[in-house]
């Protein structure tokens, strides 16, 4: 058996339902996803597996080492108890996602601790149980972390602290996706210094959307986790007029159809199931484009099982599209900001203060196949208070907060009513419950 280290996820599970050790113990990591010196290392040779004995803490090393090479389980107790997991554990996976990290001005500053350092856990303090409790999360880090060095700034041209990052490794992410239109913000040192810092601070990060090389744009991301292969792909629309330099047309992945239709073919002759995460729509609008819906009739003809949009920075619908063979792909068209702290005013401002957490049941069937189980969405509402910016899961915020949400002073309209209000008009019947997703439905 080939297992990967997921020990990470432990930390946020303590007192829950412990279905977390079959991830600890069936989760296997593929190569050739992102960027991560693993994935370097095993540029080419995608069936190669980078796996871990036993899921406590492995050294850092041991891991990189294992890579390219599948290590056999020790047998030890740990050994014992994944065979009872085995047995007990239904063969499901829970996906979750998060949209937009966008890092405005406000929110960097916010990360300032008294010694100079930086921080943003608070980011992430109210969701991270849902998050540390998935077996895959994923986040639209919608930002370069490109460090200190290359100035932080939030609108128009961002750039990040890594500290970002860390907060998201913390709780719980997996996958870090970074194809958005502010890509190039700080232009090829951008992306290649947020490279380093994954790959230098987190190899097991998956990185998506963004490369340092030619070759690593070739690979596609598989991952597999209780015996699931899942392909996610990451492309977006642009990135703002600010072309690719000649030397280095690899930075991006853009959703272009040539390199969208070649990967969904190679994903699906790969994988069990195929993600597609565009960032694409446009800004502040509640529904689909005609842009959107052209690529989600796309993606469903090629054989796409899901598609969760990021970059309106404002919730838009989701719904179930059917093809003529009946093969079903679900669609969420955008799921809003994660977290932003905009100095935008006016009616509707608050809108971006809404968003969502996708939460997908994958299961295989008796026949092999893999396809969508329980689907939903679980609002989260951004807090803006005395220089704290964080996110709440909609369903546990309180009148009192949102009466003290400094939104107001933008957007006289913002109160939690019409933010369920938001939710409840986009979502509908796909809202999912805190307690239903902490119970895999
Ligand atoms: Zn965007």
């Amino acid at each position: 058996m080939r297992i990967n280290r997921k020990d990470r996820k432990n930390k946020n599970c303590a007192g829950r339902t412990p279905k977390v050790l079959s991830v600890l113990a069936f989760g296997l990591l593929l190569g050739g996803c992102g960027t991560g010196a693993a994935g370097a290392a095993l540029a080419g040779q995608q069936a190669s597996v980078q796996s871990v004995a036993g899921w406590e803490t492995i050294p850092e090393a041991e891991s990189e080492e294992a890579a390219g090479s599948v290590v056999q389980p020790a047998a030890t107790e740990t050994g014992a108890e994944t065979e009872t997991s085995e047995e007990t554990e239904d063969l499901s996976v829970e996906l979750i996602m998060v949209g937009d990290v966008l890092m405005h001005d406000r929110i960097i500053e916010a990360g300032k601790q008294a010694d100079g350092t930086y921080s943003y856990d608070f980011l992430f303090e109210h969701t991270a149980d849902l998050i540390g409790e998935a077996d895959l999360a994923l986040v639209n880090q919608e930002t370069i972390l490109g460090g200190e060095a290359l100035r932080y700034s939030g609108y128009p041209a961002f750039n990040s602290p890594t500290e970002v990052g860390d907060a998201e490794v913390k709780a719980g992410f997996d996958v870090a996706l970074h194809a958005t239109n502010h890509a190039l913000d700080r232009k090829a040192a951008g992306i290649e210094n947020t490279l380093l810092f994954w790959e230098s601070t987190y190899p097991d990060m998956e990185v998506l959307g963004i490369h340092e090389s030619a070759e690593d744009q070739q690979e596609i991301c598989i991952l597999e986790i209780k015996g699931i292969r899942i392909a996610i792909l990451n492309y977006t629309y642009g990135t703002n007029g600010i072309a690719m330099p000649a030397d280095k047309p690899y930075l991006v992945d853009y959703l272009t159809t040539d390199r969208v239709l070649s990967d969904i073919a190679r994903a699906e002759a790969e994988a069990d199931f195929t993600v597609v995460i565009p960032h694409w729509g446009i800004e502040y609008k509640l529904e689909p484009s005609a842009d959107q819906k052209k690529w989600a009739k796309l993606f469903l003809e090629n054989g796409v099982d899901l598609v969760i949009g990021a970059h309106p920075h404002v919730i838009e619908p989701m719904e179930w599209l059917e093809d003529e063979n009946g093969h079903r792909m679900l669609v969420y068209y955008s799921l809003g900001n994660y977290v932003n702290a905009t100095s935008g005013t006016g009616s509707g401002v608050m809108n971006r203060l809404v968003g969502g957490m996708a939460d997908v049941e994958l299961v295989r069937k008796d026949d092999g196949t893999v396809e969508i189980g329980n689907a939903g969405v679980i609002p989260l509402i951004t807090h803006w208070e005395q220089g704290l910016y964080t996110t709440y899961v909609m369903e546990d915020y309180t009148e009192e907060l949102a009466a003290v949400n400094a939104v107001r002073k933008q957007d006289a309209s913002f109160s939690l009513n019409a933010c369920r209000k938001l939710a409840q008009d986009t979502w509908g019947d796909f809202i999912i419950s805190e307690e239903e997703a902490h119970e895999g439905f």
